[in-house]
């Protein structure tokens, strides 16, 4: 069978003074994720989800925090790296689905644009790429508003 499904998942604290980066695009908000990289942390549960789908490993193999060339990095450049070493390896997207976990900014106008990104990322079509977006009712971590949870899963086919 010529199609594989992969899960990715991601968190990052929420801290002031950085911008938020959030499926590709900067949302505007107070406080914004830390991290290695630009922390976007909905990009990298994709990514992670598109190296599951092939069994290549995880995000953190692929681009080590402790390697000074991803610091700062922008996720979308992680993101075409892996869907460049999926697509030498003949895979294809077919969709992608996600949900961000969070209490505040509200994600609903910036839906569409970040649904976008990730489909030119991708390389997909805007209506295989769908965003969703979940509170956690103000329990937990994400609940506290301290940080952001991602979870994402794609399938891909092999032409
Ligand atoms: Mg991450």
């Amino acid at each position: 069978m010529n199609l594989r499904t992969g899960f990715g998942y991601d968190s990052h604290r929420l801290v002031e003074g950085r911008p938020l980066v959030l499926g590709g695009i900067e949302l505007p908000y107070h406080m914004g994720c830390t991290g290695h990289s630009d922390a976007d942390v909905l990009l990298h549960a994709i990514t992670d989800a598109l190296l599951g789908a092939v069994a290549l490993g995880d995000i953190g193999m692929h681009f080590p925090d402790t390697d000074p060339r991803w610091k700062g990095a922008d996720s979308r450049k992680l993101l075409a790296h892996v869907t460049g070493l999926l697509k030498e390896r003949g895979w294809q997207v077919v969709n992608m689905d996600c949900t961000v976990v969070l209490e505040q900014p509200k994600l609903r106008p910036h839906i569409d644009t970040m649904r976008g990104a990730i489909a030119g990322l991708l390389g997909v079509a805007v209506d295989a790429v769908s965003v969703k977006a979940s509170t956690n009712e103000k329990m937990g971590f994400t609940g506290r508003g301290e940080g952001i949870m991602a979870f994402a899963t794609v399938l891909v086919q092999r032409a």
